[in-house]
């Protein structure tokens, strides 16, 4: 599997330090509010996993699965919800855990869907970024890091499947695309 890796983005270490930052920052910015972490499904779920437990706060967790329409949809904003969240997230302060932001098409529609529910607030933590692959104005209020317009794998990103349980943040050798 590693030897499937043209090169590591970002390794280990780089992720543990800076989802540390993270929890750190979100453990003062939601002192004393109720906060609900909505994990978007399959991709977050390591990010999510190592994040909760650097919030040293009260939460609850919970999932949303979704999948696009598909590439001819991408300008018309259509979601669609594969799993839905168990419970109201009225009263509660949401933060949608994302593995990774390209177009911005599935959190400008899960961003509006949950604000629908009348919520207290809805914010954005994802692990990366693509800003120069942009298609609708989404900004993330807490990003791990920008990366440059590469499709990577691990940690919770896949490839056909694939790969999410590497450790690291990689992009892949060319020959696994033309297999
Ligand atoms: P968006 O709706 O912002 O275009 O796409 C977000 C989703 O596309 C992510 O949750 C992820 O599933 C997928 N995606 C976007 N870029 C990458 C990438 O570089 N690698 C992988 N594995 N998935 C990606």
């Amino acid at each position: 599997m590693d030897g499937d890796v043209a090169k590591i983005l970002i390794n280990q270490e780089q992720l543990r330090e800076r989802v540390t930052q993270l929890g750190a920052e979100l453990t003062r910015d939601y002192a004393g509010k109720k906060l609900m972490l909505v994990g978007i499904l399959k991709g977050a779920v390591l990010f999510m996993a190592d994040l909760m437990r650097e919030i040293r706060l009260p939460l609850a967790y919970d999932f949303m699965a979704v999948s696009s329409y598909g590439a001819a949809t991408v300008t018309s904003g259509v979601v669609r919800i594969l799993k839905d969240l168990d419970s109201s997230v009225e009263n509660t302060h949401v933060l949608i855990v994302e593995d990774i932001i390209d177009t911005g098409l599935t959190l400008k529609y899960l961003t509006e869907t949950l604000e629908a529910r009348q919520p207290l607030s809805v914010k954005i933590v994802t692990l990366l970024d693509k800003p120069t692959r942009r298609k609708l104005d989404v900004r993330p209020d807490y990003n791990g890091f920008v990366i440059p317009d590469e499709f990577v794998v691990g940690y919770g990103l896949d490839y056909n499947g694939n790969y999410r349980n590497l450790p690291y943040i990689g992009v892949l050798q060319p020959k696994v695309y033309q297999k």
